[in-house]
């Protein structure tokens, strides 16, 4: 059985994240996506809110599972009988950080593969942090992520303001 982890931090998840999800369950039995609790960078969101807007945009996707963790990353691959990473390349700008990780996932768990998906040309440009900074802005995002993180992101700068 093909068990997959699809990890980040998702703050908060974009239409980017989705289509990588998405084409994953076309290739495994299984995907799990994970939220990095205490991730390095600081949130907008609590690791609690980031994957509830991944539950609720990936409601109707079979072979989703969503959870969140911290630790070591092939810890939680083991812990739930994963042997593949997912990640997503956007850009050569990506391929630095990312071929590290999976170096060094390597070293520290040599039966798990790590799988980069090239993003669909769409969401190339796409990032969290661009879309949190248009939604502060007032800027229009729904082309950009799921109509939850919409609701919440305007919600959240709406009161901010006020
Ligand atoms: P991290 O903090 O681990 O980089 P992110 O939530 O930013 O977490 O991204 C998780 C994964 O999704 C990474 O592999 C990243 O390259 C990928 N990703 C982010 N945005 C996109 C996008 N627009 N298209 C495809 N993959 C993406």
């Amino acid at each position: 059985m093909k068990i997959a982890v699809y990890p980040g931090s998702f703050d908060p998840v974009t239409n980017g994240h989705l289509n990588i999800i998405e084409r994953t369950t076309k290739i495994v039995d299984k995907l799990i996506v994970a939220v990095v609790v205490d991730a390095k960078k600081s949130t907008l969101f609590s690791a609690q809110e980031r994957t509830e807007m991944i539950k609720e945009a990936t409601k109707n996707i079979e072979k989703v599972e969503v959870k969140s963790f911290s630790g070591l990353l092939t810890d939680f691959v083991r812990k739930n009988k994963a042997n593949i990473i997912i990640r997503g390349m956007r850009a050569i700008s990506d391929f630095e950080y990312e071929s590290q990780l999976a170096l060094m996932n390597k070293r520290l768990a040599p039966e798990i593969e790590t799988i980069f998906l090239v993003t669909c040309s769409k969401y190339s440009y796409l990032n969290s942090s661009i879309v949190k900074e248009i939604a502060n802005l007032n800027g229009n995002i729904s082309q950009w992520v799921p109509k939850i993180v919409e609701k919440k992101l305007n919600t959240l700068f709406l009161n901010k303001k006020t």
